[in-house]
């Protein structure tokens, strides 16, 4: 289905396919130097004849500032989500002191898991089944385009502004080290008020022992380095950076500027000793410190984490 055109001019190069979230919370990374998954895929690999053909909704296009919700039924404007995601870049980029961006994400809302399922088999038969997606699908002779795709559920809030974090922060940075880019979009998939505090991380990391290696989270480099266990660190080292004091979060601060510039600024770890000593000791105190978010009322956020 043809769909409507967007802003033109706006949209930022990015140079991979990103496709991103795993059904266990966190969120998956796939990237490629080229993206022939991302295309569509010919008749041979479309469903079975029986089936409906998959289509991408798109009925319905909602316009916000930095994102167009293509949808087939009707939406509530007024869902407190709405003011949610419409403040998630200001958030974003005022925490990491980052410039905004101009470019716009398409997100294609499903309404059922079904029908996003057998669209997403459809048009990308290589990817692995992930309850949402971002990917980043380059367009000759232009900046890629910047989509997501997910379907409504409990989980819908906390993935749309996970995703869209990832879309953020790939609008102004040549490149995203993996383990940086979920721990960012882990810290900002929370609901503001969490203050970027996982409490399901926070308990898990507690109750284990916690042995801290960032160098190791450093190298990682394929989506199937990281599991359950490394999304918990890298969100972890993200809130020790935002919030542990001044000195860790200029670290943070001025990787992020290298990053603008610099797809391989180089690894984070020794800046971080040189600002904290021992980071990985600093860590473990920090998590010690943290205050676990009151438990609130009704929360579209919390997913079934
Ligand atoms: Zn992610």
């Amino acid at each position: 289905m043809p769909l409507p055109p967007l802003r033109s001019g706006s949209r930022q190069a990015l140079a991979a396919l990103a496709a991103l979230f795993g059904a266990f919370a966190g969120c998956e990374t796939v990237r490629h130097d080229t993206a022939p998954s991302a295309q569509p895929r010919s008749a041979e690999a479309a469903p079975a004849p029986a089936i409906a053909p998959a289509t991408s909704p798109g009925k319905h296009a909602t316009r916000r500032d930095y994102y167009v919700l293509y949808h087939d039924f009707e939406l509530d404007k007024s869902d407190p989500l709405f003011a949610e995601l419409d403040a998630l870049p200001e958030q974003v980029f005022g925490e990491l002191k980052l410039p905004p961006s101009n470019a716009i994400v398409q997100v294609f809302l499903f309404d059922t898991q079904e029908r996003y399922e057998r669209y997403m088999r459809a048009k990308y038969r290589n990817l692995p089944n992930r309850r949402a997606y971002f990917i980043a699908e380059p367009r000759a002779g232009g900046a890629d385009e910047l989509k997501i795709f997910t379907w409504m559920g409990d989980h819908l809030a906390t993935d749309l502004r996970h995703e869209l974090t990832h879309a953020l922060l790939r609008g102004v940075l040549k490149e995203v080290p993996l383990w940086l880019d979920e721990g960012l979009a882990g810290y900002f998939e929370l609901p503001p008020a969490q203050d970027g505090v996982n409490p399901q991380h926070l308990d898990a990391l507690r109750r284990s022992a916690f042995q801290p290696d960032l160098a190791r989270l450093e190298k990682f480099t394929q989506v199937a380095q990281m599991e359950k266990p490394e999304y918990r660190e890298a969100w972890a080292w993200v809130h020790l950076m935002l919030r542990s004091g001044p000195n860790a979060k200029k670290v943070l601060h001025d990787y992020l500027q290298a990053l603008r510039t610099d797809p391989n600024p180089g690894p984070l770890l020794p800046r971080l000793r040189d600002a904290l000593g021992e980071p990985e000791q600093a860590l473990v105190d920090h998590l010690a410190s943290v205050e676990p978010p009151k438990p609130r009322g009704r929360s579209r956020a919390a997913g079934p984490k």
